[in-house]
């Protein structure tokens, strides 16, 4: 220890996620050393490009290697890399705190869940440095960053504290020394000191990895015994091997060093192009959705290459918003080294590749759909409500999208369909496709609206997600049949079934409503633009309708959340005029009752169809008075 010796504390959540480490709640701990190889490719990476943008930088590049270096007496393993290497500051903010999004909420639920579960949960997140504390219970690390000249010392036994420390000198690039636990088979702690061990897990999870991987290994010849160099992995890039080449294991373990995911891929997709701009990409769609997917921050999944050699991550290029959540890597042949994001989102052919590549992801998942259901599944059920932006953003390939999508539907509780069966199910004379978009299940189905379609048996899509709310007015149709929502316009489920043209259940003259409704209309006038009768209720008193273009009062609300005001316009107000309800206010109404008290039951009456919806009521207080009003004369 020197006079700068620092004695610092980890973050909270560093220190929550130290404590499950150190605890081993992942079984498989061989995975520790992937992760520090993938830190120190990284950090090659970073070395290699800094060293081509910064000319003035004094590097030697020359040979970029990582190093695995072990101590069988002091039992010691040393990950060492001559990369870009840690300031002080470096090592006190990445490796003393964590700094992903979605951090808080993954510690969040992992209080949550139970101790089992925990080491599922963490599997959405690359815990990264930190599982070098599942075999060691000392980790030391000595960093120069390039171009710097002291080094940081740090150390920690994974408690809460640790220390860091300014030393002059030292090599550049960083060497993590694990002081290794004792060997537990049973636990899954193998001796990783052992030349074996150690060759079988570099083969095993960086085999691509593109630096070479080296250790030294002890070789007799002829009863003699020397001591080389060896470099354990082939270093072939994956995305360069054709599909026959490439195992499945070998995919998802690239999948995994690229991705930081714990889980294999859903489905890997290596895409090959030819002729005047070559690449070749390796992308996948994972199983299950990081916790940032929806945040505004959220890191894009693809790696650009040039000629095998990293350039970036997290390439918005080469991918749609909506597609954010595939990861992967596209290796162009024909890019400079030094190409930016901004060239990048100009290069035409840069666009060409992206449209292509989104098109080969349509595509397979697809495939996934017709050839496994069941992952398919997963995957919509983890991203279906992302894909369903690109109904919005990306209108080319909004057929591909609707053919890919699924949608709860009143048609089974369970089991999601397609449009593609919805349509297929349609009795003769449907027209349309209907949907109804709402907060919840529950609430969608308990609406009024949905009232007459159950009764007729008629199947309608319940529509969830807020994204529905957007795309479901600028799709207009698929295969041939328009969208239609249950709660806009006028139904005529009667006429459209015998399509024979029976008189509009909606004039409101017939069994004498015309004077109610016009009355009420004018005593409601603040609140709807008309009063009618309706044809989509059997058992409720009334429901609210809009226009085809009407905004929903949801999509009013969405719009407002994200601090924009909208006109909302007045809706139709439509009654059941088998209702009693209804039908004594029509009466109470010709016998020329209490005006005071007919506007007051027409009020509550508007009230009880907003809530009926799942919407929220304007003014709950008076709405509360009203009724309270109305109980009390009851009694
Ligand atoms: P991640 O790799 O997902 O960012 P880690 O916990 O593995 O998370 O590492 C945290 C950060 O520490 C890295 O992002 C990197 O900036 C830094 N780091 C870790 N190991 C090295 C290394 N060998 N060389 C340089 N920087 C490193
Ligand atoms: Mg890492």
């Amino acid at each position: 220890m020197t006079a700068q010796t620092e004695t610092l504390e980890f973050q909270a959540e560093a220190r929550q996620l130290l404590h499950l480490m150190v605890n081993s709640i992942y079984s498989n701990k061989d995975i520790f050393l992937r992760e520090l190889i993938s830190n120190a490719s990284d950090a090659l990476d970073k070395l290699r490009l800094e060293s081509f943008r910064d000319k003035s930088l004094d590097v030697d590049t020359d040979d970029l290697h990582i190093a695995l270096e072990v101590d069988r007496e002091r039992r010691t393993l040393t990950v060492r890399d001559n990369g870009i290497g840690m300031s002080r500051d470096d090592v006190v903010n990445l490796i003393g705190t964590i700094a992903k999004s979605g951090t808080a909420e993954m510690i969040r639920q992992l209080r949550e869940a139970e101790e089992s579960a925990a080491g599922e949960l963490i599997g959405q997140f690359g815990v990264g440095f930190y599982a070098s504390f599942m075999v060691a219970d000392k980790v030391t690390l000595l960093t120069r960053r390039a171009g710097e000249s002291e080094a940081t010392h740090w150390e920690s036994d994974g408690s809460g504290t640790y220390t860091v420390d300014t030393v002059p000198g030292g090599a550049q690039g960083t060497a993590v020394t694990l002081h290794l636990k004792p060997v537990d088979t049973e636990d899954q702690l193998h001796d990783y000191t052992a030349e074996h061990t150690l060759r079988e897990i570099v083969r095993r999870y960086s085999d691509f990895v593109t630096w070479p991987i080296r250790m030294e290994v002890e070789k007799t010849v002829d009863g003699e015994t020397t001591r080389e160099w060896e470099t354990l992995n082939s270093r072939k890039a994956l995305w360069t091997k054709s599909r026959d080449e490439a195992t499945d294991e070998e995919y998802s373990e690239f999948y995994k060093h690229i991705s930081h995911d714990w889980l294999d891929p859903l489905r890997s997709i290596p895409v090959k192009a030819e002729g005047t701009f070559e690449y070749q990409a390796l992308l996948f769609l994972p199983a299950r959705a990081p916790m940032d997917l929806n945040m505004r921050d959220a890191k894009r999944g693809v790696q650009l290459y040039v000629k095998r050699v990293f350039i970036m991550d997290n390439c918005d290029a080469l991918m749609p918003d909506y597609l954010r959540f595939v990861k992967g890597v596209v290796d162009a042949q024909d890019l400079s080294l030094n190409v930016s994001r901004e060239i990048l989102q100009q290069d035409r052919q840069i666009q060409l590749m992206r449209k292509r590549l989104v098109k080969r992801v349509l595509s397979s998942v697809k495939a996934l759909k017709d050839e496994d259901p069941g992952r398919y599944e997963t995957f919509w059920g983890e991203f279906g409500a992302v894909v369903k932006e690109g109904l919005v953003e990306d209108p080319d390939n909004r057929e591909a999208i609707l053919e890919i999508a699924s949608f709860a539907s009143t048609h089974d509780a369970e089991q999601p369909t397609t449009l593609a069966s919805y349509v297929e199910r349609m009795p003769e004379g449907q027209e349309h496709i209907y949907y109804l978009t709402g907060p919840s299940r529950a609430v969608i189905e308990n609406s009024p609206h949905m009232e007459a379609f159950r009764a007729k048996g008629r199947e309608v899509l319940i529509l969830t997600d807020p994204i529905d709310e957007f795309w479901v007015n600028q799709v207009g149709e698929f295969s041939g049949k328009t969208f239609q929502s249950v709660a806009k316009g006028q139904v005529d489920l009667d006429s459209e079934a015998d399509s024979e043209n029976e008189t509009s259940s909606t004039d409101t003259s017939e069994d004498g409503f015309g004077p109610l409704c016009s009355w009420m209309a004018d005593a409601l006038s603040d609140h709807v633009k008309e009063v009618r009768l309706s044809s989509r209720l059997t058992t409720s008193p009334a429901c609210l309708v809009g226009e085809t273009f009407d905004i929903t009062p949801a999509l009013a609300k969405l719009y407002q959340q994200a601090g924009q005001e909208v006109p909302t316009a007045k809706r139709t107000l439509e009654l059941n005029p088998s209702h009693p309800l209804v039908t004594s206010l029509r009466t109470a109404h010709e016998q020329g009752a209490d005006t005071d008290k007919l506007a007051g039951t027409a009020e509550l009456l508007h009230g009880m169809a907003v809530l009926a919806e799942g919407s929220e009521l304007a003014d709950p207080q008076r709405f509360t008075s009203l009724l309270a009003d109305t109980l009390a004369d009851r009694l």
